[in-house]
């Protein structure tokens, strides 16, 4: 490791560690959970721990002398779960992260500061150029774009400012990707995605787009660690697939990987919540479960650091991370509601 390091910052950057009180073994093993948050996603070692620990110190050592990548996270008609859910990583947590990995220009949520002086460091932030922007919620673009509002200017105004200048477009979250549950009929808030708005609107800007909701943290990690971290836009480029979605995320049904499967496949269903079928873990499929035709690696990833996820607590798949980015009545919620009801649609044994 020590060869891979540039010897001129090795001590500094070792003395940086040392006041913060961290042992250069529990760097790396900081190291070795960014590239596993990557590469669990990615299902391949492309981030190698000596790559991550080489970009990681630089970013520390950019930390210091004030040099970070600039990231704006911005909110349109969303219920803030996103970011909840983002800050609730904890290898790496979201302090090294947003101390030592990226700084964080502008929040909605997160940001201490408030009005004119946050709204002036993302107007600098964008000036400046070469930020990402990440983008939680939907665009909603009836009434000329003001069913939002901020600093007095429309919703779709700031996106489009905003986006103008990024270098990488992430929409976090199914809302983001095509509009979530506000753009479900009758859709008075004429809500979309991002992807779909910025073409509309003439904007040629690369989008990321990662359904679920709200986003698994450690995907839209994978994504900035590609970006950020990395400086690799060309990896990540690679890694999308024809929804613009990172294919190794979102190229597998959940029913692939699911845990229950091999109960789909002997006939064992759960016909009622609470009964012994359920207590046995046989396949939630009976109950409406959607894991057959939603692409995801949930079972793999899960929520809250690895602790579990839908299926595995109980509860059938609502088929939340399926989202056309262009298509906005193929939102999750417009195709999978009434969710706690048979899909017919998929046949099963006889
Ligand atoms: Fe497939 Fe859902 Fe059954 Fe899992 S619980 S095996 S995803 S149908």
């Amino acid at each position: 490791m020590a060869d891979m390091i540039n010897t001129a910052s090795t001590s500094r950057f070792e003395e940086i560690l040392a006041s913060r009180g961290i042992s250069r073994r529990g760097f790396l093993q900081l190291c070795a959970s960014i590239a596993a948050a990557s590469g669990a996603a990615s299902g391949a070692a492309a981030l190698s721990v000596p790559r991550v620990a080489e970009a990681l110190e630089a970013s520390v050592i950019g930390a210091v002398d004030g040099h970070l990548f600039p990231v704006i996270w911005m909110e349109g008609a969303s219920c803030t779960g996103c970011t909840e859910t983002f800050t609730q990583l904890e290898d790496p947590n979201i302090e090294t992260i947003v101390l030592d990995m990226i700084s964080l220009t502008y929040s909605d949520t997160l940001s201490a500061g408030a009005g004119y002086s946050l709204e002036e460091a993302k107007d600098q932030t964008i000036a400046n150029g070469n930020y990402v922007l990440i983008y939680e919620g939907a665009v909603g673009t009836a009434f000329d774009g003001w069913v939002l509002r901020i600093a007095g200017k429309t919703g779709t105004e700031l996106l489009k400012e905003a986006a103008s200048n990024a270098q990488a477009i992430v929409a976090a979250g199914s809302c983001a990707v095509n509009g979530g549950w506000m753009a479900a009929e009758p859709n008075v808030t004429g809500a979309m995605g991002v992807q779909q708005f910025l073409q509309q609107e003439g904007i040629d800007k690369p989008v990321v787009n990662i359904p679920s909701c709200p986003a698994n943290n450690e995907w839209v990690l994978s994504v900035l660690v590609d970006v950020v971290v990395m400086k690799d836009m060309e990896l990540l480029k690679k890694r999308l697939n024809q929804f613009n979605e990172p294919g190794d995320i979102f190229n597998q049904t959940i029913h692939e990987n699911c845990q229950r499967r091999g109960h789909f496949e002997a006939g064992e269903f759960v016909y009622e919540p609470g009964s012994i079928e359920e207590k046995l873990g046989y396949c939630l499929y009976a109950l409406g479960c959607r894991g057959p035709l939603t692409r995801s690696i949930c079972g793999i990833t899960q929520y809250n650091n690895h602790t579990s996820w839908c299926v595995n607590s109980g509860g059938p798949c609502i088929g939340c991370c399926e989202a056309d980015p262009l298509n906005t009545h193929d939102n999750w919620v417009q195709v999978n509601t009434p969710f706690l009801k048979r899909d017919r649609t998929l046949r099963i044994g006889g």
